[in-house]
Order: C-alpha cells, then sequence, then structure tokens
C-alpha cells in the first residue's frame, strides 16, 4: 500500500508578528515542530483561507495570539474586528475541534465592566464596555461552544520589548516633553508577553504528561502579581529609564495623574481591570512575578539596544 503523505504540523502558532506571537515562536520551540504564521500565511479575515491551512498543518495544538487590538479604532471598524476577534476565532474552534486538537487563545480583562476594586475571577459575570471588549468575549464564546479541548487566557495590559505598548509609549513621549499627563483612576497589572508565552509554554508542557488534561481545559487568568495605575506605570518606566540612563525630560515628579475624565477616548475602559490569577497558579503550580519584574527586564533589554 503507498504511504499517504501526511503532513503533520505540532504546533501552529497564527499572529506570530504580535507581542506574544513573537514571544511564543521562542518559548513554544522546544515542545515540538512549530509552523509560524503571520498575518501573511494567516489571515484571519479569509476565513477560507485559514480553514486551508488548518486542514493543510493538520496541528495538535493551534496557538492563536493574532487579534484585532486597536481598541479605539474597533469602536468605529466594528465588522472587522468581530470578523477577527470572533469569526475567525469561532471557526479556529470549529477546526479545532475535528482535528481534536488544543486551541490557545488570549483574551483580555476588557470582557469586564471594571466595576468594584476586587481582582475579577473566571466566574464572574462579563460586561464588555467597548466593541472590543464585546468581540473578544464572542470569540470566548464560540471557543467555549465548539466543545474543543481549549485553554483561554485572559491578561491585561500587555507589553514587550518590540511592538506599540504604553511603556514604550510613555518612553517616545518623556523624551520630547517635560510633563506627561497619565490616567491615575484605572488599575491593572502590566504584564509581559514573555510571561505571557512562558507560562503558555509551562502548561502545555503540563497537559501532555497529566492524564487529566482534558479536565484542565478552560479559561484562565494570566497577569503578573500587582495592580497599580497607568500613572503608577508610567512612573516606574520613568523612574527605572532615568537610572539606565535614557536621555529623558520629563523626570518621574512630572508624571502627573490625571482623571479617565480628563482624557476622553472612543473607547470607554474599565476603572477595575484586576484579574485574579489564582486558578492558573493553583492548577499547574505556578508563580507569577510582581509586574516591575519582567518590566525592569524589558527596559533594560531597550537600554542594551539604545547602547549598541
Ligand atoms: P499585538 O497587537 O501586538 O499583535 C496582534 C497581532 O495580530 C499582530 O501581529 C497583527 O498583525 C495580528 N493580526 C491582526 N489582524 C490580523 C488578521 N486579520 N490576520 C492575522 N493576523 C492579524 O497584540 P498582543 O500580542 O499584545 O495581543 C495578543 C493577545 O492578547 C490578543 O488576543 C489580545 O486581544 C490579547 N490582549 C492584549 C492586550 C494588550 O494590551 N495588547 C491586553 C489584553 C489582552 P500585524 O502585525 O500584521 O498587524
Amino acid at each position: 500500500m503507498a504511504e499517504q503523505a501526511v503532513h503533520v504540523t505540532d504546533i501552529l502558532i497564527l499572529g506570530a508578528n504580535g507581542q506574544v506571537g513573537w514571544e511564543l515562536q521562542r518559548a513554544l520551540a522546544p515542545l515540538g515542530q512549530l509552523t509560524v504564521c503571520d498575518r501573511r500565511r494567516g489571515d484571519l479575515e479569509d476565513l477560507a483561507g485559514l480553514r486551508a491551512l488548518v486542514n493543510a498543518e493538520r496541528p495538535s495544538i493551534i496557538v492563536n495570539a493574532a487579534a484585532y487590538t486597536a481598541v479605539d479604532k474597533a469602536e468605529s471598524d466594528s465588522t472587522r474586528a468581530h470578523l477577527v476577534n470572533a469569526e475567525a476565532v469561532g471557526l479556529l474552534a470549529e477546526l479545532a475541534a475535528d482535528l481534536d486538537a488544543w486551541l490557545v487563545h488570549y483574551s483580555t480583562d476588557y470582557v469586564f465592566d471594571g466595576s468594584g476594586s476586587q481582582p475579577f475571577r473566571e466566574s464572574d459575570p462579563t460586561g464588555p464596555l467597548n466593541v472590543y471588549g464585546q468581540t473578544k468575549l464572542e470569540g470566548e464564546q464560540a471557543i467555549i461552544a465548539s466543545g474543543c479541548r481549549h485553554l483561554i487566557f485572559r491578561t491585561s495590559w500587555v507589553y514587550a520589548a518590540r511592538g506599540a505598548n504604553f511603556a514604550r509609549t510613555m518612553l517616545r513621549l518623556a523624551a520630547d516633553r517635560e510633563e506627561l499627563r497619565v490616567i491615575a483612576d484605572q488599575v491593572g497589572a502590566p504584564t509581559s508577553a514573555e510571561l505571557i508565552a512562558d507560562v503558555t509554554a509551562q502548561v502545555l508542557a503540563q497537559l501532555r504528561h497529566r492524564p487529566d488534561a482534558r479536565a484542565l481545559a478552560g479559561l484562565y487568568h494570566l497577569t503578573a502579581d500587582g495592580a497599580t495605575s497607568w500613572h503608577g506605570y508610567a512612573r516606574f518606566v520613568i523612574e527605572q529609564a532615568i537610572g539606565l540612563g535614557f536621555p529623558l525630560r520629563t523626570s518621574p515628579e512630572q508624571v502627573l495623574p490625571i482623571s479617565t475624565q480628563e482624557y476622553p477616548l472612543p473607547a470607554t475602559r474599565p476603572h477595575n481591570s484586576r484579574l485574579d490569577t489564582r486558578k492558573l497558579r493553583e492548577t499547574f503550580g505556578l508563580t507569577l512575578p510582581a509586574w516591575e519584574t519582567h518590566l525592569k527586564r524589558m527596559l533594560v533589554e531597550l537600554a542594551g539596544e539604545k547602547s549598541a
């Protein structure tokens, strides 16, 4: 009998050029053969192409780090945000179910309404305040409804040494301006793409060996430990950056706190972005670092690039 040529990929990564996608390439490499797709090879707006890609690769794990992440733009571009964050995710879930593959997906604290001051648990009621949060929630719901084996990691305030993020924006602005006015009444945990990728790898590695792997499928909150406001975050970045020799015009004292109302944006943001990570820590025996730890490391990396 002729041998059938079947191309089997272990892990298919989508959104490889994003902050998390980039780090996943490093973190997941020891776990198996990777097929790495950016928007050109895995476009989530092209559902037929996405179906063809997954069916050709037949991965045992699909990791979707692609998303429509432009929170303010999504308010006036809801059709595209919905296509990428909900419809395409639903298709990935359906394909994963057909292949009996795992689907790893990332979601956001913006699925919550941000009320109160306690960290949100996975089981708390959702109530997104903006289009981005609504479409991300619909993506989660599509995955759960599909019955595929899945891990959904909800995270917050993601940054990395490459890509667009708040920390890098603060550095850019502080190089030009003497004063920065930053929102002080929204609280969350800055979380590095590196941490998200490393935890993803650790969880997947454990699932391979745990007899109860199927029962561990589900929704998990994944952020760094602790919390701060955008103002506290900006101040910390600037303090550290000055210590590392960045030529900034803004001093930490010149980072001034303002309220959300003083900085209106198209998309409403939650005041409380805290996520309770206990389920993740206890299920997989993980310790999550304080938010400052990886942030310092990222700033050291940026300082090294500047002086190189
Ligand atoms: P980035 O914005 O850094 O990366 C998103 C990636 O998705 C980009 O590389 C982008 O491609 C890609 N993408 C967008 N549209 C498409 C498409 N139609 N087809 C294929 N790829 C597409 O996001 P992060 O890495 O920060 O986010 C990772 C996950 O974490 C996402 O699910 C996000 O919703 C979630 N999250 C992020 C937060 C944050 O603060 N950034 C906070 C909470 C959750 P291209 O480079 O070509 O534009």
